[in-house]
């Protein structure tokens, strides 16, 4: 280093004389620079420095630590005997990329090409060594400490910034797993009452008031399992767990299947309904039950959301490579600073009015994210209160038809005809057991309850059942276990095991499977459903006799 300007002590001497000494690490170069350099500073900065010279990175990484706190700068006057000014900085630096106090490094030249690469390195400032005056150094050295505060405090909020998106996944991912285990626990009680109701359906016929009360038992209990699969679902898909069961459908079989589960909601509130389809097919590779889903949940809202005798609109077409369909409806419509709002989950306009209306907040979220799955997007639209609102859907138009699912074709599951079994149930919730027995009993089978996996191996012994239909969730050997133990005795090889569970989602599904169950069913059961288990021909002959 050669040194040119002879540093003239200047104005700033003079401001000095009360500020506390900082301590400043003078590093690298001959002994004769850092003299230079401490000459300089001193006569350019209006405070005191007492210097620490270090010769090598390792003294200076030494001197940082002894003096931890003390430290106010390092300034590196040359070359270092063991390490380059990068490597120094980056063992400064650490992971945090900040070093422990500001450094700043006087380059050889005019440091136009290092420069910018010691600051990436975590430096705070440099000083091309052509440029040096005891301003020009004493400037560089405290702006290089007002820099130094600045990345820390950015540092400190990016780290804060960072805790609180890691809790907020973490909550939002208790949330999820509450959402789900909470409509588990909404389904057990719902299971009893649903049996309850088909037996009372089974008994005779009801009259008068006492029918009336069945009714409308069955339409609340029907809103319930709706909300409470409308829980799960919207739960299942943000934990990506929904697998779609994708053929090639038409769009005018997702609209039939979604009018069938709309038409209760649409007549309930004398609406009007106008549909515009196509005659010619629109194909989409789609999951029926899914898609109709969607449509559904848009026809429901616009019958809840609109006042009686309204007007609600169901359009489809094709659109651009896409088929669109349109609900419209000619009710209390939503307010601009709501519509973008609307499908995040939990989202509704007016609590107040709409606990009236009943209801989550989570149809149109779950509609969205169903759309999103499909590949396609979902837009709401209104012109303001009470001017209706119309939600339009696009999906990707699908080219040619595939065969027809089994489903869609109306195929049912089993077509053989009930014949009487033993039936064994296990369910540790008592009034489930006995009510599927009770509606087992109604069916025309034996049934016999138990409510624990030793009581139910014990009854399989002696009374060999056919079927058995057990609850996962057992106390002591859980249903999965019992599954199991049942499948490894080969002489039980032609009991069919039915798991009848809350827990519904296709993981559970496979699980179960895997256990040894042939069926699994969700709470709660619809009697369709288990007529069709019971329909089945059994494994293998349950019993020699
Ligand atoms: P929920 O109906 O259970 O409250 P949704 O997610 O289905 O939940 O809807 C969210 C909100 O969007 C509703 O609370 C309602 O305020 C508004 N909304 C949805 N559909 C309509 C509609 N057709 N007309 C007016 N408002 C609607």
């Amino acid at each position: 280093m050669s040194h040119p300007v002879s540093p003239a002590a200047g104005a700033a001497v003079s401001a000095r004389a009360c500020a506390p000494a900082q301590r400043v690490v003078l590093a690298g170069g001959s002994p004769a620079d850092r003299q230079w350099v401490s000459e300089l500073l001193r006569s350019g900065s209006s405070w005191d420095c007492e210097f620490l010279e270090a010769e090598s990175g390792e003294a200076v990484l030494r001197q940082v630590q002894a003096t931890a706190c003390a430290t106010e700068r390092i300034l590196l006057a040359g070359p270092l005997a063991d390490m380059d000014a990068l490597r120094l900085l980056a063992l400064l630096a650490g992971p945090q990329g900040i070093p422990p106090c500001p450094v700043v490094v006087i380059t050889p030249g005019n440091g136009r090409e290092l420069g910018p690469v010691l600051l990436r390195a975590g430096a705070q400032d440099y000083i091309g060594e052509d440029w040096l005056s005891p301003f020009v150094l004493a400037r560089a050295v405290d702006n290089a400490r007002v820099r130094w505060a600045m990345e820390r405090e950015l540092r400190e909020r990016d780290l804060a910034l960072q805790r609180s998106e890691a809790c907020a996944r973490e909550a939002d991912l208790r949330k999820d797993e509450f959402l789900a285990t909470l409509a588990h626990e909404l389904r057990n009680p719902l299971a009893p009452i649903r049996n309850g109701l088909e037996i009372l359906r089974r008994s005779g016929p009801l009259t008068g008031p006492a029918q009336e009360a069945r009714d409308m038992m069955e339409r609340q209990l029907g809103h319930m399992v709706r909300l409470v699969d409308d829980l799960l679902d919207v739960s299942r898909i943000s934990r990506g767990k929904v697998d779609l069961r994708l053929a090639r459908i038409t769009l005018q079989s997702v609209l039939d299947h979604a009018l069938e589960s709309s038409r209760p909601a649409i007549e309930g509130g004398c609406h009007r309904l106008m549909l515009h389809a196509p005659r010619e097919p629109l194909w989409v590779e789609g999951d029926l039950t899914r898609l109709a889903q969607v449509v559904s949940n848009l026809l429901n809202n616009a019958a809840k959301y609109t006042p009686a005798g309204g007007c609600i609109e169901l359009r489809a077409l094709a659109q651009d490579g896409c088929v669109v369909i349109e609900v419209a409806d000619n009710g209390t419509g939503i307010c601009a600073d709501m519509l973008p709002r609307v499908f995040d989950l939990f989202a509704q306009v007016d609590r107040t009015r709409e606990r009236a209306q009943g209801g989550l907040g989570i149809g149109l979220s779950l509609v969205k994210k169903l759309v999103e799955l499909h590949g396609g997007d979902i837009r709401a639209h209104s012109e303001g209160p009470s001017r209706g609102s119309r939600f339009t859907v696009r999906l990707p138009r699908a080219d040619a038809p595939g065969p027809l699912s089994a489903r869609e074709a109306g195929v049912p599951p089993y077509a053989a005809p009930v014949a009487r079994r033993r039936v064994l149930v296990c369910d540790d919730n008592v009034d489930g057991a006995d009510s599927l027995a009770l509606m087992l009993e109604l069916l025309g089978h034996e049934v016999r309850t138990v409510h624990d996996g030793s009581q139910a191996l014990a009854t399989v012994d002696q009374w060999r059942p056919e079927v058995a239909l057990l609850d996962i969730g057992l106390p002591g050997l859980s249903g999965y276990e019992l599954a199991q133990r049942l499948r490894a005795d080969p002489a039980l090889a032609g009991l069919v095991l039915v798991a009848v569970t809350g827990w519904g989602t296709e993981s559970d599904q496979r699980r179960s499977a895997q256990a040894g169950f042939d069926v699994h069913l969700t709470k709660p059961v619809e009697a369709g459903a288990l007529e069709a288990v019971l329909a089945r021909p059994a494994r293998r002959p349950a019993r020699a006799d």
